[in-house]
């Protein structure tokens, strides 16, 4: 079962106000690669238009509110160190008036592109994080996905972060076709003996429309069986927890410390605002995301001061059944007290007394107040949050 999280502490050198402004994510929509089984809004990279995309991208970010103190900032795409040197340092000065000591600072890597003047820039900036985009040790796996990197790539740049930034999040997708149970073993084996701070650890979707799920779709390429998703998933687990890495949320396992403070941010619902094309902003039931268009965010931005965006309201019944899924993502699970007075009815009836199913079945673990999956029920978690969303 899943570990139960202690309360969110403030970063040191903030007091506890200031700490609870917006995060800020920053979507840097280049890529060298075309990963195969990529959804992310991204373009490949061309030199003018990543100079374009810091023009647009100044000009967002002056519009932003002067007061705004972001408690974490996140610089994801895409590919952020798919930059240029001068143009990484660029994204970083327009990022500095919203600095503030002790915050959380992440930038997404590539084991390809991220190099080490790359890397002394982020340092020298005070990042404090990264989150590093390994996915597999298999040469063969990592060209199926389109990976530019090799095996070789990711000790290497892996040493070159180690020495420089304070906190390392490493990536593993499992259930990648053609992978046995030993070659997961054999990628969880390599990454624990890097000891990250941190682990993201993904299932394979075939998302629609990638190469990858239309190469499914052509009989190409055959997913790994559920059972053996099952083992693996199981498996990354034990893994993980057996090494001192705390499970505190679906995807995620932390050594003490070392949990994302930005995405913990998402999963209680807070507010956060993002800039660069593709990016969402949610304040309160108010959604908006800027339009996918590079070329439109960049031209909206020169002659009207605002990209083009879609909005939504989020209705209430939206707002509850987030809640339900993003809180069940978490070791802290949910608290059916606090469902109660937010929705003016108990999950039980919310559901259609399928919570009581759920936990008869032990999927679900109710602990007073408190429910939480179960390992059984991670296994099947999308599934089970379906069944209580209304
Ligand atoms: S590097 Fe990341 S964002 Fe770019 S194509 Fe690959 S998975 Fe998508």
């Amino acid at each position: 079962m899943l570990s139960t999280m202690s309360p969110a502490q403030p970063a040191p050198g903030l007091g506890r106000d200031e700490v609870l402004g917006p995060g800020l994510y920053v979507h840097v929509p280049f890529c060298h690669s075309e990963c195969t089984y990529c959804d992310f809004y991204r373009v490949s990279y061309r030199d003018r238009a990543a100079d374009a995309f810091l023009d647009g991208l100044s000009l967002e970010l002056d519009g932003l509110p002067r007061d705004l103190r972001p408690r974490t900032v996140y610089v994801g795409g895409g590919t952020p160190s798919a930059l240029k040197v001068d143009q990484l340092e660029r994204l970083l000065g327009l990022l500095e008036p919203f600095w503030l000591p002790g915050q959380e600072r992440t930038f997404e890597v590539n084991p390809r592109s991220a190099t080490l003047p790359k890397i002394e820039l982020l340092q020298r900036a005070g990042v404090t994080r990264v989150s590093f985009g390994a996915q597999t040790f298999g040469a063969s796996a990592l060209r199926m996905l389109g990976r530019r990197h090799g095996p070789e790539d990711i000790g290497r740049v892996y040493g070159l972060l180690r020495e420089r930034i304070p906190s390392i999040s490493f990536d593993l997708i499992f259930a990648l076709p053609g992978r046995s149970l030993e070659e997961w073993d054999f990628d969880l084996t390599s990454a624990l003996a890097l000891r990250p701070d941190h682990l993201s650890i993904y299932s394979l979707i075939y998302e629609p429309g990638t190469p990858l799920a239309e190469a499914v779709g052509r009989g190409e390429v055959e997913p790994v069986p559920e059972g053996v998703e099952r083992e693996m998933l199981l498996l990354a687990v034990s893994r993980a927890t057996g090494a001192g890495y705390e499970h505190y949320e679906v995807s995620s396992y932390s050594l003490a410390g070392h949990r994302s403070r930005h995405n913990q941010a998402y999963w209680e619902q807070r507010d956060y605002i993002g800039v660069g094309p593709g990016a969402w902003t949610t304040l309160g039931s108010l959604r908006t995301m800027n339009a996918k268009d590079l070329d439109g965010y960049v031209r909206g931005l020169r002659e009207r001061g605002v990209p083009p965006r879609l909005e939504e309201r989020l209705g209430e019944a939206e707002r509850l059944n987030e809640h339900i899924l993003l809180r069940l993502r978490t070791a802290d699970g949910l608290s059916l007290r606090g469902f109660r007075e937010r929705a003016g009815r108990s999950l039980e009836e919310h559901s259609g007394g399928r919570l009581g199913q759920l936990v008869s079945r032990e999927l679900l673990a109710a602990d007073g107040d408190r429910i939480r999956l179960t390992l059984e029920g991670l296994c099947v978690a999308d599934r089970i949050i379906a069944e209580l969303m209304a």
